[in-house]
């Protein structure tokens, strides 16, 4: 994704109600922070929102964190945020690499993964939101029954992907590398790159995990 700084995207997202700015505070406690016990999904990497932003609209039973590293991204999801009622949404702006410090073991009931950034160099495979060293991140914050959903259309990091999956302990529940053409497809929500690419030609590939 290029990136354009965005002039004021940090100050507004400090000021706002849906960012929560102190995420580390919450850990352990973000059922008081929605004021339920509902279930808390999480996408990690959700880039300008709409994803995350189409299922709280959808599943009002399901309370839903978006988690993205930069303001001027983050912001564009915060400006479509403030034009809808909504009270299961929250955003948080930080790197993921630091996701254990901000939820407590088995806080999280499911892992949203999409179109995330492929990070080529192998001497940077570590990064992948896929890689072994994040599943064992996600190991940490999510329910013993979760799942981790991660949908791209990159065939490389898609592979990478479906081998991390096990060398990390966990399962692949189900993949599939033409989603839309996939009996997986039903119910699937489109994300802004998942609609850029498809309409390229490009089929999508998608997998489940679990441990
Ligand atoms: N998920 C969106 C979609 O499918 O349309 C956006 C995809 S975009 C290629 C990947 C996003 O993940 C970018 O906005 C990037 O800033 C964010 N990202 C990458 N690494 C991250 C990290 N370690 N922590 C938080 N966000 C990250």
């Amino acid at each position: 994704m290029r990136l354009r700084n965005v002039k004021g995207s940090r100050e507004a997202i400090a000021a706002s109600e849906f960012t929560i700015n102190d995420p580390e505070n919450q850990k352990g406690n973000w059922r008081k922070v929605f004021g339920n016990n509902k279930p808390i999904h999480i996408e990690v990497g959700m880039g300008k929102g709409r994803f995350i932003t189409d299922l709280a609209k959808a599943n009002p039973h399901i309370n839903y964190i978006g988690i993205e590293k930069y303001s001027s991204v983050l912001i564009r999801a915060l400006e479509k945020r403030q034009e809808i009622e909504l009270d299961n949404l929250l955003f948080i702006r930080m790197d993921a690499e630091d996701i254990c410090d901000v939820f407590a073991p088995d806080e999280v009931d499911k892992i949203y993964l999409n179109f995330s950034d492929p990070w080529p160099k192998d001497r940077h495979a570590k990064r992948r939101l896929t890689s072994k060293e994040f599943f064992a991140r996600y190991n940490n914050i999510l329910k013993a029954d979760g799942v981790v959903e991660f949908k791209t259309d990159n065939r490389p990091l898609f592979d990478f992907s479906l081998e991390q999956v096990p060398e990390a302990g966990w399962n692949i529940v189900a993949h599939t590398f033409d989603l839309h053409n996939s009996p997986m497809n039903e119910g699937n929500i489109m994300t802004e790159y998942e609609e850029k690419f498809s309409s390229m030609g490009n089929p999508i590939h998608k997998l489940i995990a679990n441990r």
